[in-house]
């Protein structure tokens, strides 16, 4: 075996386009010079874009959930109620955030596996008026489910005006992401996932509502306090030491979602989902979540007759092919497969076809060749309309 070679199929980190790479090796810059200024100046539209707004796009230096706190500490007030929808282990750790901070905290849990209800959420708020944030997961990466994040937002305003908060790690420049359109007060996500970075930049948007209650918010807060880094932003600065070399990957990563053009970038995520779904369903192999809530960016597989962990074992020694393993009640139920970032069709056709032999190498009964006829069916129906 190839000793230097690894396929990572793992929802992020993510493997890295060879040309953002050798971005990333750039020499190291002065961070108060014109070089950096000039590009921030170039990133700040271009990351807009992506996000769906017309707001600045915060740049952190820390992982998705340095996001997720900033979220937190900027939008609640001391004192205040909040809700979390917990559809998995990020919406978990949202919730154990804001515990943290000792903040009154409602927990809507829905079963792992399945898709928030905007129904039953706004139902919950207009029980619940004394609630002011919501914070919610769109994909959460945990179990593979999308949440309908714009139904879901639409449904809470009719009955409340708590911000709605949303955690896009693991999605966001994989599927449509629309926060002005769809009426969403604040966007995380981070770098490892569908951005094709390393771990270590952190994104975040907020409404002009959000913005005024952030600026009036009396709550502490130094190295995470949205406001100064947007006066930084402003200025095509930052307030602290940004991850340059990360910011060099970031302009590469943007000319490439350019010029792939964003729609076409959604489409191959949803065909990969869809050729994905269609293996293990020839193959007879149960998928945790439904064809409705699935997620183009993760999907998640439950084995009822093999062994999860020994698949995975299987997978990494046969061909250094790693898949993702279930968090918390999931662990050793069931193996996530991620196809976001960079990660074509092409791609998914080696994963199948290597995992079909992992299949058998378990034990499990299957007809070789069953799945990987089926994703290449997807594909040639679906994918002529995809580029
Ligand atoms: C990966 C991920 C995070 C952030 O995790 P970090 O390890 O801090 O980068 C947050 N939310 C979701 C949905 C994720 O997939």
């Amino acid at each position: 075996m190839l000793t230097d070679q690894q396929i990572l199929r793992i929802p992020g980190p993510t493997p890295i386009p060879p040309s953002v790479q050798r971005a990333m090796t750039q020499p190291m810059i002065g961070h108060r010079g014109q070089s950096t200024s000039d590009m921030i100046s170039d990133i700040r539209p271009r990351l807009k874009r992506v996000f769906g707004t017309k707001q600045e796009v915060i740049i952190l230096t820390g992982s998705g959930t340095a996001g997720l706190e900033t979220a937190v500490v900027n939008t609640v007030a001391p004192g205040e109620e909040v809700l979390v929808l917990v559809t998995g282990a990020f919406g978990d750790r949202f919730a154990k955030i804001c515990k943290a901070y000792d903040i009154q905290t409602h927990v809507f849990e829905v079963e792992w596996g399945q898709a928030v209800d905007p129904e039953a959420v706004k139902n919950f708020l207009s029980e619940h008026p004394e609630i002011k944030v919501v914070f919610s997961t769109f994909c959460e990466t945990s179990t593979g489910v999308l949440n309908p994040i714009k139904e879901m937002a639409a449904a809470i305003k009719e009955v409340s005006d708590a911000l709605v908060i949303v955690d896009g790690v693991s999605c966001v420049a994989g599927t449509e992401t629309e926060m002005d359109k769809w009426g969403i007060d604040v966007v995380v996500t981070g770098s490892q996932k569908a951005f094709m970075l390393p771990a270590g930049l952190s994104f975040i948007a907020a409404s002009e509502r959000a913005w005024k209650k952030i600026e009036a918010n009396p709550q502490p807060r130094f190295y995470l306090d949205l406001k100064k880094h947007r006066d930084n932003i402003l200025k095509d600065t930052t307030p602290f030491t940004p991850a340059l070399s990360i910011l060099f990957g970031l302009q590469q990563v943007l000319e490439l979602l350019e010029e792939e053009g964003l729609e076409n970038v959604y489409a191959r995520h949803r065909l990969m989902k869809d050729m994905t779904r269609a293996a293990f369903n020839a193959l007879g192999i149960p998928l945790l979540t439904s064809d409705k809530d699935a997620s183009p960016t993760v999907t998640a597989v439950k084995p009822d007759d093999f062994d999860a962990e020994e698949f995975r074992k299987v997978m990494k020694k046969e061909f250094a092919l790693e898949v993702a393993g279930g968090q918390q009640h999931l662990a050793k139920k069931i193996f996530r497969i991620g196809h976001m970032g960079y990660c074509s069709p092409a791609d998914m056709l080696q994963t199948i076809a290597a995992m079909e032999i992992g299949l058998m190498k378990v034990g499990k009964e299957i007809e070789l060749g069953q799945g990987i006829a089926a994703a290449q069916r997807v594909f040639l129906t679906e994918g002529a309309k995809a580029k």
